[in-house]
């Protein structure tokens, strides 16, 4: 049976407030539709010309209703109580490097299950937090009424590539990037193997904050997989107030190494210290200019960098925290120490990179590439937020209506951690259900980003 989108969503909305049992919430019948964030195929071209700073996420995203897809056996509904913005949602929305219709298209010609994606709409997000409402028939570890939260990895289990690091399976995706039915929305679709169990001691947009960024941080610097960070290990961080930055300044500190945090306001320069860090760089205040013309790099900028971090720890980055691309990557090349690494997963300013090579091999450097995490990192590395030891990073929330605002802000630069989304969620600071362990984890920690944003 099915009822118009209003009145299931309230009665949804209702049983998760009120706790209701699994049994509960599997018998509320699933609506048509529902209302998500998308861009339309048919407007891919609407930014065509304009330089990058000019595309305007409120004017292609759009708020509206869509049809439920149907369910295939391997996944859950999960009714999305919050979500945040992550960069790849500001990458969709101006179509940047390319509409990300054609991921879709390519996974509709996978399988029947992979044909519901390819839509002339694309539902974008990649985190969320929310209540699972039913399961697929081969759906074991799940049921209705778990609180979970969603990573972003999407694999094909049965694909054998996706059994040693799933992240080289041959068609691993980007769910709500790659794939549609992302979780800026109210209602979303899932596999059973990106759910984690939700942070009892966080609310709704707290938890949903984390799974993408601090996954990513995780293999970036602890895992195996990464930079393997050890005691000791220097690590230069940038953007160490961002997204990535935040989770791996956490990671640093809580391992034992010596973060050294670039940032751009002394602001931000206050909440690192705050955050056990010690070693800031206000690359606002320094004016680095690592690109004296569009063509030519300084070497003499990346040895001014060099110092000022030899002058705040005493010595050179056993590993570099790479994401911003063109404009810092001959820069984290060169400071890096005699055998360190550059670990590097995005290229936000450009991804056509510039490196000096000598300065590579003649001292023996290595770049290791990242991207997102397998799902045995992303649960470790949620299994570390469960337990208190690494803090959401979330700096400010906004309403699902007003998701091309809360996207500018991050394109623009204009935000500290992560902003947060409210979908089903009728107000912040819904969710928790274990505030003896909030309490002991304490609220000056887990809301440090908030206030900072407030
Ligand atoms: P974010 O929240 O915007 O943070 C990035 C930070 O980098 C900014 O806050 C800024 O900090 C700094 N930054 C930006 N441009 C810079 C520049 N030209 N030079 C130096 N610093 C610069 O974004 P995020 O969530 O951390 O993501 C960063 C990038 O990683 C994005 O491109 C995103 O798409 C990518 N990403 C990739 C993966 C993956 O799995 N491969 C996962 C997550 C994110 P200050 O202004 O304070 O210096």
């Amino acid at each position: 049976m099915t009822l118009g989108y209003i009145p299931v969503m309230e009665a949804i909305l209702d049983a998760v407030q009120s706790g209701a049992s699994g049994d509960e919430l599997a018998a509320i019948p699933l609506p048509e539709s529902y209302r998500a964030a998308f861009v339309r195929k048919k407007e891919a071209e609407m930014f065509a010309g304009l330089p990058s700073s000019d595309k305007d996420p409120r004017n292609s995203l759009h708020v509206d209703e869509v049809a439920l897809p149907e369910l295939a056996p391997d996944e859950c509904y999960v009714a999305v109580m919050a979500s945040a913005i992550n960069f790849n949602t500001v990458w969709t929305s101006i179509f940047e490097p390319l509409p990300t219709f054609g991921f879709l298209r390519r996974l509709g010609r996978e399988s029947v299950w992979g044909a519901r994606h390819d839509l002339d709409y694309h539902v974008v997000g990649s985190d969320a937090s929310g209540v699972i409402l039913r399961t697929g028939s081969a759906v074991r570890n799940w049921a209705p009424g778990d609180r979970v939260v969603i990573h972003c990895n999407y694999v094909d289990d049965q694909d054998p590539s996706a059994h040693d690091d799933s992240m080289l399976a041959s068609n691993q995706r980007i769910w709500g990037f790659e794939t549609n039915f992302g979780g800026l929305a109210e209602l979303s679709v899932v596999k059973a193997n990106q759910l984690m169990p939700k942070p009892a001691h966080l609310t709704w947009e707290e938890a949903a904050c984390n799974a993408l960024c601090n996954s990513t941080s995780y293999r970036m610097l602890v895992s195996k997989n990464g930079a393997c960070m050890k005691q000791g290990d220097v690590v230069l961080i940038w953007g160490a107030t961002g997204g990535l930055g935040g989770y791996a300044v956490q990671y640093v500190v809580n391992g034992g190494g010596i973060p050294v945090g670039v940032v751009s306001s002394p602001a931000k320069v206050k909440l690192l210290e705050s955050l056990g860090c010690e070693a800031a760089i206000d690359r606002s205040e320094k004016a680095y200019r690592f690109w004296s013309d569009e063509h030519t790099q300084d070497e003499s900028e990346w040895r001014r960098l060099g110092a000022d971090i030899r002058a705040l720890v005493g010595e050179d980055p056993d590993i570099v925290f790479e994401h911003p691309g063109r404009q810092t990557m001959g820069a984290s090349v060169f400071v890096a120490k005699r055998g360190g690494v550059v670990v590097t997963c995005a290229a936000t300013s450009g991804y056509m990179v510039e490196y000096d090579n000598r300065h590579l091999w003649m001292k023996l450097k290595a770049i290791k590439s990242s991207h997102f995490a397998n799902y045995r990192e992303a649960w470790d590395a949620n299994r570390l937020i469960s337990l208190g030891r690494i803090q959401p990073v979330l700096s400010a929330v906004f309403p699902l209506a007003e998701v091309g605002e809360a996207t500018r802000q991050v394109q623009r630069n204009l935000h500290e951690g992560k902003i947060g989304v409210l979908c089903l969620a009728p107000e912040e600071g819904l969710g928790v259900s274990d505030p003896e362990f909030r309490q002991k984890v304490g609220e000056d920690k887990i809301t440090a980003f908030r206030r900072l944003g407030a």
